[in-house]
């Protein structure tokens, strides 16, 4: 581990490897399935860059300007991009703006073995790849030195990252210049690469062949009703509701969280974004005229270059409180805490195996899911007795 920061601080931003002039930091050091980055004596010029760029030891954190935040609740027009996206699809909006304005867009996609990393596009199709949440670890390095080069540019670019992300690359950037929008969201904190690796292989051994599409919220049964949907090169299909399946499970029980996330830095709009953005749970209470189970984002405008990127978009836009958007959404002032069974599950994982301790700890048991359809089964026969659509 670098010797200025601890697995707490260490939000895995990559400024330090972005920063390093001889490529001497390198992330092999595994904690709790994490790789945090070390340095490699033979290759550092002791040039100390990495230590000064690191957001996790610096005090600035941003104070918002009189007159922000202002709310919204909000959501695309687009059909198919509201289907694709995680919640309204207000980042696919900004991002296609962007591009029709000469513009670059830096996001997050899977590369071709389901690794999660940060690139940098004109094209309209990346962007398509870049909607959906993926949950888990972003490798950034490349995409910050890219995001630096075409500054040069003087052409509108948008970042949409983590919190943790947005500080680091504006430490690494040094200044941020009026043509860069920084767009981040409401985060609960992010699982690790490992995780998603182990939980894919387990996958594929169960159903015996390749994945070859993943989505962590598919909307096929509603946004309120989100399930992990992932395709098979055999044709065979894996959809279960969110809080059914094991690796969503360990993510909303703050069972596999990275370190720095149960501490996180970054909550009250303290990163520096312009926006944020996030699910706007609550909306069936809410706003029950507006929520149709689509999907609504909750929009949260934090500067003024913000507001004038958020007012080009045509789009729906209802003007709410930031309180109505806090209210069911607490990882926007708060980090996860940390599940009592985090370290039993990670002492599992190191003595026996990660695909193990997945099983044991956080698959549905056989046994509760034939309750659960049972429970099913009963509920439509009572409605279908009763003569109700239930
Ligand atoms: C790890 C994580 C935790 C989240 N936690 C919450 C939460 O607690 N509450 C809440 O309301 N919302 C949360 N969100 C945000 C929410 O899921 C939506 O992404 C957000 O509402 C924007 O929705 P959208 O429909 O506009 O765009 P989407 O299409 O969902 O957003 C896509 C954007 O998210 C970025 N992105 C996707 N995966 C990653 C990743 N692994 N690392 C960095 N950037 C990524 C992409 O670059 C892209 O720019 C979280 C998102 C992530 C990735
Ligand atoms: S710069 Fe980011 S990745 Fe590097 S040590 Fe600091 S927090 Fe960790
Ligand atoms: S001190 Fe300089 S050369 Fe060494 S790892 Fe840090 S940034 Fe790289
Ligand atoms: S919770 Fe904080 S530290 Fe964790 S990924 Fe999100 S922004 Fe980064």
């Amino acid at each position: 581990m670098l010797n200025f920061v601890n697995f707490e601080q260490c939000c895995l931003c990559n400024a330090c490897s972005s920063i390093c002039p001889v490529n001497a930091i390198e992330y092999n050091l595994e904690y709790k399935s994490f790789y945090y980055p070390q340095i490699n004596i033979d290759k550092c010029i002791k040039c100390n860059q990495c230590r000064y760029v690191c957001p996790a030891i610096q005090d600035t954190v941003r104070i918002l300007k009189n007159n922000f935040p202002v709310s919204y609740a909000a959501r695309t027009n687009d059909c198919d991009a509201l289907f694709n996206s995680t919640s309204g699809g207000i980042f696919f909006e900004a991002a296609k703006y962007v591009i029709e304005n000469s513009g670059y867009v830096c996001g997050a996609v899977f590369d071709d073995d389901f690794h999660v990393k940060h690139t940098v596009t004109q094209d309209i199709n990346v962007i398509k790849a870049m909607r959906g949440s993926k949950y888990a670890q972003s490798a950034t390095t490349a995409a910050f030195r890219k995001v630096k080069e075409l500054l040069a540019e003087e052409k509108p670019i948008l970042f949409c990252g983590c919190p943790c992300q947005i500080a680091g690359l504006q430490s690494y950037l040094k200044t941020v210049p009026e043509h860069l929008i920084l767009i981040d969201f409401v985060c609960h904190g992010i699982p690790s690469d490992k995780m998603l690796q182990k939980y894919i292989d387990l996958q594929e051994q169960t159903m015996k062949s390749k994945v070859v599409s993943f989505m962590f919220r598919n909307k096929k049964f509603g946004w309120h009703n989100s399930c992990v949907n992932i395709q098979f090169e055999n044709g065979k299909e894996y959809v279960k509701p969110i809080i059914y399946d094991a690796y969503m499970k360990g993510f909303l029980q703050n069972i596999v969280l990275k370190e720095s996330c149960y501490t996180c830095r970054y909550k009250k709009l303290k990163s520096g974004s312009d926006i944020t953005l996030g699910d706007l749970w609550g909306a069936e209470i809410e706003f029950p005229n507006i929520d149709d189970n689509t999907g609504l984002s909750g929009v949260v405008i934090n500067t003024e270059k913000g507001k004038k990127l958020f007012d080009c978009l045509k789009i729906e836009k209802y003007p709410c409180t930031f309180d109505q958007i806090e209210k069911y959404n607490k990882n926007l002032s708060e980090p996860s805490k940390k599940n009592e069974r985090r370290d039993a599950f990670f002492s599992l994982a190191e003595k026996t195996c990660y695909e193990n301790a997945i099983k044991k700890m956080l698959q549905e048991k056989h046994i509760n899911i034939l309750k659960r359809n049972l429970r099913s089964l009963l509920r439509q026969m009572y409605y279908r007795i009763i003569g109700q659509k239930f």
